[in-house]
């Protein structure tokens, strides 16, 4: 690639001779020249710039002799001596500024394929107008750049900025060719975070699944942390992420960290425990969700009497007041949108309900983790029900969580094996007399810690 850069501090470039860059240039791969704008100027101050039309602070740089200079780059053919060079050569004419759309990493994966690039530094207030307009209007594709929303002195930074960003992306450059796979901004992510020796700094340990040598759990761990970093920092890269690009592990991570993403857009999630005012809410959220868990053959009657009886005002504000029970509510955009209830103690399971259980004394109980419709596959779901279990591991003394759902339910008994549920037996639930013929599926507390933390 062919590198013309035009400035009145030419001096600024010596940098291009370090590093990378510097090999390129001795292997033949880039080839930059640096020119001193004022080699265009014909007038004994050697001037540059002029008054401002309309007046104002500042002075512009004058399109004449920047005119004169690309010209001259332009059609002086500066690297003819390239005999294989194919007709359609790619001429970038690039301009630093502040007012220019901002450069991204796909713009310079995409300028990487020009053969010749021109980048014209401007300085005081920049340069007149009709230069970019003047080379545009010629068919040049000239490219109007900002390397951020701050102002710099001159736009020397920003052409380093921009050289050192499309020619580390040429082919043969950088020696190890994956280091740019997997970098920020090349899925339209931040990057994980990264760490090298020694173990343990400072107090500060690097995180164990890293010396694990599981290369799945790596990838999943270093993919969340993309994730939530990109989160907290670049919500506006989340936005911009493609749906089809997230499986449900990414979705859910998303959830934990509170976005959700659907075809309509993103939205907040904040998922904490419920309020004593809340009871309704949660009663009317649990009568509409219910009949979903439930298999098809049981009469539309039966479920009416069971969201009666268990499933009204009452019983979730009993509930909530019972410090054996906890409820999370997952709150979407501002509406109660999903539960889970975490029952522990002697009334944990209702035994009219439940017989025989597989359910030792001392488990903790899922007894509802349920999703408004909207919200299904967005990752709410498991984030609430992680939510839960860590609060089960933590705040109980159950050695395990238990969850009964109908044997019909697919979905449902995936998802929980999904979150490190095994199937552990049956039981009987019954609604409204009604026998329902439910899995028992049970996941373990004891080991909780050390498999969740990283
Ligand atoms: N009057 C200009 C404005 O407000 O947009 C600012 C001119 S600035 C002081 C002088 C030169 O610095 C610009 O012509 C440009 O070459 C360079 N420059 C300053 N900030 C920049 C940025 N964020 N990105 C790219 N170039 C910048």
């Amino acid at each position: 690639m062919k590198i013309d850069l035009v400035s009145i501090f030419p001096q600024y470039f010596t940098a291009l001779d370090l590093s990378l860059l510097g090999k390129a240039a001795e292997t033949g791969l880039v080839h930059a020249r640096v020119h001193d704008l004022r080699q265009w100027t014909h007038d004994r101050h050697r001037s540059v710039d002029d008054t401002p039309y309309g007046g104002g602070a500042g002075m512009v740089m004058m399109p004449q002799v920047w005119g004169e200079a690309l010209d001259t780059l332009i059609h002086d053919a500066p690297h003819s001596n390239d005999s294989d060079r194919s007709e359609a050569v790619r001429t970038v004419l690039a301009i630093p500024t502040p007012s220019g759309s901002p450069l991204t990493q796909a713009k310079a994966a995409d300028l990487a394929t020009a053969d010749h690039l021109i980048i014209a530094c401007g300085r005081y207030e920049g340069i007149d107008q009709r230069i970019g307009d003047h080379y545009r209007e010629r068919g040049l594709e000239v490219y109007e750049y900002s390397i951020g929303d701050y102002v710099l002195n001159g736009g020397e930074v920003a052409a380093l900025v921009l050289v050192e960003a499309v020619t580390r992306l040429l082919e043969g450059f950088m020696g190890n060719p994956d280091s740019i796979v997997e970098e920020s901004h090349s899925d339209g992510l931040l990057e994980y975070p990264a760490y090298t020796k020694p173990r343990s700094w400072r107090e500060l340990d690097v995180p164990a699944v890293l010396l694990s040598g599981d290369h799945a759990a790596i990838a999943r761990w270093r993919r969340n942390r993309a994730l939530e970093r990109t989160a907290k920092r670049r919500p506006d890269m989340i936005a911009s992420l493609a749906l089809d690009t997230l499986d449900s592990a990414d979705r859910m991570t998303l959830a934990r960290v509170g976005v959700l993403l659907t075809d309509t857009g993103t939205h907040h999630l904040e998922i904490r425990a419920a309020r004593a005012e809340e009871a309704a809410l949660i009663a009317r959220l649990a009568a509409r969700t219910f009949p979903d868990a439930c298999p098809p053959e049981l009469p539309a009657e039966a479920m009416n009497v069971f969201i009666t009886d268990h499933l009204n005002e009452d019983t979730f504000a009993a509930h909530i007041a019972n410090p054996e029970d906890q409820i999370f509510v997952a709150i979407v955009d501002g509406e109660l949108s999903g539960y889970c209830l975490v029952r522990t103690g002697e009334t944990a399971i209702d035994a009219d309900m439940i017989r025989p259980g597989k359910i030792d004394a001392g488990d903790a109980y899922l007894s509802k983790c349920y999703v408004d419709t909207p919200w299904r596959g967005t990752g709410l779901a498991g984030a609430l029900l992680e939510r839960s279990i860590e609060y089960a591991a933590a705040h109980t003394q159950a050695p395990r969580i238990v969850v009964g759902t109908h044997r019909s339910n697919f979905r449902a008994q995936k998802f929980y094996r999904k979150h490190g549920f095994v199937k552990k037996g049956r039981r009987i639930f019954t609604v409204a007399g009604i026998p329902n013929h439910d899995v028992v599926l049970v996941r373990d507390l004891t080991t909780f810690a050390a498999s969740e933390k990283d």
